[in-house]
């Protein structure tokens, strides 16, 4: 696949790569370069030759440059929180890992101009901490900010809680570096908010997913730390509730509301698993949960506003109940719960995972076909539907029956996948809201497109990497497979 190999070079170039980065910039012993080679839910195990962790820039182009002339495939690798197989390679391929690890400094913060610069291998948190430190906020927030990096956000153009008013990763992102596949620096840190220069070079970059070039430095978008913030869990009947209950909060909460997570109460048991002694805020039978949170600056009197949406929407029935949390602490509990089912389903180990989006009118219908499919054809299974509903995005994971061997739910688990898949096919829905494509999603996903779509993808794709040097395999199939 991808790049012709010459395995007998794979030692020189290791050798060579050592001369160029230095002992601690090249991991090849097999127990180190581990933990490079497993995600974070632990099932997809890769392979590589060696980790490369060049401390620079100029180090990233030598490794860049040191690959092409070996023809070793190069994935970047950020923090590897990835969830879909993008940041490390399958078996067949042993390319090299270059990790951004070691680039990991903050290089100027311009708090009167709103921006940040930083190297891409600062965790997101890092730059969310400096952030606050100079009173301003970087809203992008994931359950994975401590350990994700800024340059595979950047990547994989990531979401989470905070889209509804900030936006995507996307939209964050004032400027990048990017090192080319040639090894040459594309420097598009500009800094500029508006710039119509023609072809916006940067937003090729950003959810390409490592395949056209490394990125090695980012600037990003600032914005006032909010003085006042309001977080409340309620209760609901439906998520056709739950998205009438959003509908009015924008109406009534405008720009001021950031997150607005929904929660299915058959999920409430995987959040149990790490939290054992989890006392839901409202009556846990509620068969629906959300979280919603506003931030603002001082002038407003926000927690009037929230107490108005709720005690409106209770009179009206549309809620069944509502606490707004009292401290900053309460608040984290409720989000507590929400991180905690994530991570209480990767503790039942494997299961089928989703990452579905869909107009936010249709959000209450998907839930129910996806719903539906599963009890019909696999009703020993138990689905778990949550996610940023306020975006359209609804992660319905589903779990195997305890007890049942991995090898026959993962056969299964194949089944459901594409069930479901199909499902949100017949809503004109999306199956990568915001993890991407990576290797996993890839044949599923590059088949679904048209041809013309197809053709565009592989002529960014050669224009900017004719040889498949970059991340060979994941989010489109390797050059000599183009259409
Ligand atoms: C608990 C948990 C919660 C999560 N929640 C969310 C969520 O709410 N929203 C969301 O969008 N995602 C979420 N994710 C997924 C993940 O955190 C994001 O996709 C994140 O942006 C990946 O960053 P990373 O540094 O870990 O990248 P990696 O996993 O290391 O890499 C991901 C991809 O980016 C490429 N890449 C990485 N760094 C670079 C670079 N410097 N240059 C070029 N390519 C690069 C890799 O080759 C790979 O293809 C979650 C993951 C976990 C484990």
């Amino acid at each position: 696949m991808g790049l012709p190999r010459r395995q007998t070079g794979d030692h020189a170039a290791i050798a060579a790569a050592r001369d160029l980065l230095g002992p601690a910039g090249v991991i090849d012993a097999p127990a180190d370069m581990a933990r490079y080679l497993v995600d974070w839910a632990g099932d997809t195990p890769g392979s590589a030759l060696a980790v490369l962790r060049p401390a620079s820039v100029a180090e990233v182009q030598a490794a860049i440059r040191l690959c092409r002339i070996h023809h070793l495939g190069v994935v970047p690798q950020g923090g590897n929180t990835g969830l879909v197989g993008g940041g490390f390679g399958a078996l067949a391929q042993a390319p090299i890992i270059l990790s951004l690890e070691r680039m990991n400094r903050v290089r100027a913060i311009d708090p009167a101009g709103y921006s940040i610069c930083a190297d891409a291998g600062c965790t997101l948190q890092h730059i969310k901490d400096t952030a606050e430190a100079a009173d301003r906020l970087f809203p992008l927030a994931l359950g994975a900010q401590g350990s994700c990096q800024i340059g595979g956000n950047a990547a994989t153009n990531a979401g989470g809680i905070n889209v509804l008013r900030y936006g995507m990763a996307r939209d964050l992102i004032l400027g990048l570096e990017v090192v080319l596949p040639d090894g040459e620096v594309w420097n598009g840190m500009t800094g500029l908010r508006k710039d119509n220069r023609g072809y916006d070079l940067k937003q090729l970059f950003i959810g390409a997913e490592g395949t056209l070039g490394v990125i090695t430095g980012v600037e990003l978008k600032l914005f006032p730390l909010p003085r006042r913030t309001e977080t409340a869990y309620v209760g609901l009947r439906s998520f056709a509730d739950a998205m009438q209950l959003f509908a009015r909060a924008r109406g009534v909460c405008s720009d001021l509301l950031t997150g607005f997570e929904v929660i299915g109460a058959e999920c409430l048991p995987s959040a149990r698993l790490i939290n054992p002694g989890l006392v839901t805020p409202v009556d846990e039978k509620a068969p629906v949960h959300v979280i919603l949170e506003c931030a603002s600056s001082e002038a407003i009197d926000l927690a009037a506003l929230v107490e108005t949406l709720l005690q409106q929407s209770l009179e009206s029935g549309l809620i069944l109940d509502a606490v707004m949390a009292r401290s900053g602490s309460q608040a984290r509990a409720f989000w507590a719960i929400r991180e905690g089912l994530v991570e209480g389903q990767v503790r039942r180990g494997y299961h089928v995972r989703t990452d579905l989006s869909v107009r936010l009118g249709d959000i209450p219908r998907l839930v129910d076909s996806a719903r539906a499919f599963v009890a019909a054809n696999h009703p020993a299974w138990l689905p778990q539907a949550y996610g940023h509903a306020g975006d359209g995005n609804i992660h319905f994971n589903v779990l195997p029956p305890a007890g049942l061997d991995e090898d026959a739910a993962r056969k299964e688990g194949r089944d459901i996948t594409d069930g479901l898949y199909a499902v949100v096919g017949g809503f004109g829905g999306s199956i990568s809201a915001e993890h991407g494509v990576g290797r996993s999603r890839r044949d599923v996903i590059w088949t679904g497109l048209s041809p013309v779509h197809r053709l565009l993808v592989a002529a960014i794709k050669s224009a900017f990497d004719p040889e498949g040097l970059m991340n060979p395999g994941c989010l489109l199939p390797p050059n000599e497979e183009f259409p």
